[in-house]
């Protein structure tokens, strides 16, 4: 995949950050971080499903561009889309567990605004997998990273080697599960990309929800596919890029 017309931020934004991910981007995050959501359908890129019992192929590297343009803090449609696929409570206490957040950003040199949402990132060289003693923490060859809760032991490494706070921590019995998503108490869990979907050749919840397309999924090994073109002709950023950890999602307009 072209990695051309990636961004990285610009030394006077860097200077601005103070630690975790959204500051990382060289902005400052509005106070009091909005837990909105954001959403669109987005039925231009083709997901194929994936053979029942076959595994995931390295071919593919599955990726989101978000475009920051096209969203607004007052929306929360992604996070609201994810709380329901996932079965979260959509509180907002340390103790919920927060799959995908929408974050307010403010450039202080520019006073510029955005908002956006940010979930697990999906790094190609993810330090949540390598700080795991037990490899519960691991990436498939599809690029998608995961938890095998039947593996974690709770000891929560992975959420601080996370730069993106992207993981949570499962403190209590859990009643309601999805059945396609299962949890459980003890557990670290963060986003899955909608695994489940994606094997099954549906767009993951977010990506649907979003009423305005900022979210656009994708292959970013196919240079023909939708996400690969959006890269190519418009400038984009991973967060904090300059840990090299190369994300999956991308962002436009941050
Ligand atoms: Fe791991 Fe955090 Fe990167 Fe997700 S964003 S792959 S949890 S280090
Ligand atoms: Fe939540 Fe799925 Fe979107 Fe990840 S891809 S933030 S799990 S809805």
């Amino acid at each position: 995949m072209s990695q051309d017309h990636n961004q990285t931020p610009s030394p006077g934004r860097r200077a601005l950050i103070a630690g975790g991910a959204a500051a990382a981007l060289g902005v400052l995050l509005a106070p009091g971080i909005r837990l909105i959501e954001v959403g669109q359908a987005n039925a231009a890129e083709g997901v194929a499903a994936r053979a029942p019992g076959t595994t995931a192929s390295s071919a593919v590297r599955w990726g989101m561009l978000i475009d920051a343009t096209r969203c607004s803090s007052e929306c929360d449609a992604c996070v609201s889309a994810c709380n329901r696929e996932v079965g979260l409570s959509g509180g907002t206490a340390p103790t919920d567990s927060q799959w995908v957040r929408k974050i307010d950003l403010k450039d202080l040199r520019t006073g510029k605004q955005a908002s956006a949402p940010m979930m697990c990132q999906h790094c190609a060289n993810p330090p949540c997998v390598d700080v795991c003693p037990t490899g519960a923490s691991f990436k498939r060859a599809d690029g998608i990273v995961l938890v095998d809760r039947h593996a974690c032991i709770g000891c929560r490494y992975c959420m601080m080697a996370c730069p993106y706070k992207a993981r949570s921590f499962v403190h209590e019995p859990l009643a309601e599960q999805t059945p396609e998503v299962p949890r459980g108490k003890g557990c670290v869990e963060g986003c899955t990309l909608c695994v489940h979907r994606v094997d099954a050749g549906r767009l993951p919840a977010c990506v649907e929800a979003c009423p305005t397309g900022a979210i656009v999924f994708g292959d970013l090994n196919d240079p023909d596919s939708l996400i690969s073109q959006r890269i190519r002709s418009i400038p984009t950023t991973q967060v904090r890029a300059d840990l090299g950890l190369d994300t999956g999602i991308r962002y436009h307009g941050i």
